[in-house]
């Protein structure tokens, strides 16, 4: 266990950023979008590609400082509402639906291509490991995949896992091979620097502090300076604040965690022998893959509040031996917490206000490919073209119930912890 946490992400260690300044003074645009994480990032990036230049994102910390600088780097579709949950939501819709988040999966791919953004992405896809000694469970998945999402899931049996992962508490996995996995926060500041490059003006500590209206224009406030702007893009995930009323009551900052080993070396392989991320099929499921330098990164457990390093260190560290006992004494560097926006539904939320604020948010722990997609959904209705966006109308902006809600979260996330143990 570690002596000593080193006091900062492993991200934002093994990253150089550029500085983006702040706002100083008033300045006008065309489309203000108040966030730099991949929703906002992802819309500006996709008013971009449309030809729309006239853009100023507004960050309050620095660029990928939110959910989408801390995950867990993994790139496949979905979103936080499994998949059996959007079939019986939106029956045969589902398959569109589903497959636009693969689509933001190739639309990611290709953006790290054609820009150059250098984010360690590794293209081994992503393993679904089965916990339970079940093998129907897979048979399932498998099949469901397939026949509604169009998708075709590959089976890998216990023998042939257990040569990639060197544990016995999986039973057999399947395999997304479309997959892949990065540096999210590498790959959200290699976005903000082509924007700044093209001319979309990034600020950082630049925190929107209040939102209002002179006449057609919107006004937003920060410490030193002020925006006004057409057009009014809200992105901020769970690190939304008091700053809007009506989105924050309709949604729930959930904290997960993530720790990172020291290098293992040749050590590494005593445990893992793909390069495959990997998570399981448990409701509070574990999510790790191997980095570059051979380390571990390991992320899991879904809680109410945030933890100290040090506590999240721990609870990792333990999660990680149940897998991988031979790994006991290994040093944890780097462990943190990240908050996910969560929508009642479990499903974005990307719409506008009746008063024209547009928003993006409710991605959840599923969120890289999806914000992709609202980035795209929304420059698509900014430009023109709102028949995209309509399709995610129906998941709106249900009230989550505020603390009581947070409680309730809690309660079923605890619920479904037992019922995995029991099943076990
Ligand atoms: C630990 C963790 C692991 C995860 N793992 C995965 C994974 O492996 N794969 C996956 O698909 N998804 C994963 N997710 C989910 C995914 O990261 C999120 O759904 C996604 O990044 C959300 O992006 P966002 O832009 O909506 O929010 P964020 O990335 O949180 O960005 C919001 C930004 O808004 C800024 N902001 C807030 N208020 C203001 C203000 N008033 N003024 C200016 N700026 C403001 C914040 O500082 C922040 O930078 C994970 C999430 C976490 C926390």
């Amino acid at each position: 266990m570690p002596e000593r946490l080193l006091d900062t992400t492993y991200y934002r260690a093994s990253s150089s950023p550029d500085s983006h300044s702040p706002l100083d003074g008033a300045r006008e645009c065309a489309v203000c979008i108040i966030g730099a994480g991949f929703a906002g990032l992802g819309t500006a990036m996709s008013l971009h590609e449309r030809g729309q230049r006239d853009i100023v994102v507004l960050e309050a910390d620095q660029v990928g400082h939110g959910a989408s600088g801390r995950n867990g780097g993994f790139v496949f579709g979905g979103f936080s509402l499994g998949e059996r949950d959007l079939h019986a939501a939106a029956g045969p819709q589902a398959r569109g639906l589903y497959g636009q988040t693969l689509e933001a999966v190739a639309l990611i791919r290709r953006r790290v291509r054609q820009y150059g953004i250098d984010c360690d992405a590794r293209e081994a896809g992503v393993m679904l490991a089965n916990w339970f000694d079940d093998d129907r469970i897979l048979d399932a998945q498998q099949r469901f995949m397939e026949q509604h999402m169009g998708v075709q899931w590959q089976r890998i049996g216990r023998a042939e896992l257990a040569e990639r992962l060197a544990t016995r508490r999986y039973t057999g996995a399947l395999f997304e091979p479309g997959a892949f996995h990065f540096h999210p926060l590498k790959y959200a500041q290699g976005l903000a620097r082509i924007l700044a490059r093209e001319g979309c003006a990034i600020h950082e500590h630049s925190r929107a502090i209040r939102i209002g209206r002179r006449g057609a224009a919107w006004v937003v406030e920060t410490p030193a300076g002020r925006v006004h702007a057409r057009e009014l893009v809200v992105c901020c995930g769970g690190y939304l604040g008091k700053l809007h009323p009506r989105l924050r009551a309709a949604m729930l900052p959930i904290a997960t965690y993530v720790m990172v080993t020291e290098p293992l070396g040749g050590r590494l392989a005593s445990a893992i022998r793909t390069g495959s991320a990997v998570y399981d099929t448990r409701f509070a499921f574990d999510y790790y893959r191997a980095l570059p330098d051979t380390r571990l990164l390991w992320g899991g457990r879904i809680s109410i509040r945030r933890r100290s390093p040090a506590a999240v260190a721990e609870l990792l560290y333990r999660d990680m031996l149940r897998v991988y006992p031979q790994l006991a004494g290994i040093r944890v560097e780097h462990a943190w917490s990240g908050l996910m926006s969560y929508a009642r539904h479990k499903m974005p939320q990307v719409g506008r206000l009746p008063d024209g604020t547009w928003y993006g948010m409710g991605f959840g722990g599923h969120g890289v490919a999806p914000t992709t997609l609202a980035g795209e959904l929304l420059a698509g209705a900014l430009t023109g073209e709102p028949e995209g966006l309509g399709q995610y109308a129906r998941w709106g902006l249900a009230h989550t119930g505020g603390a009581a809600g947070m409680a309730a979260a809690q309660l079923a996330y605890w619920y479904y912890g037992v019922r995995d143990w029991l099943r076990e």
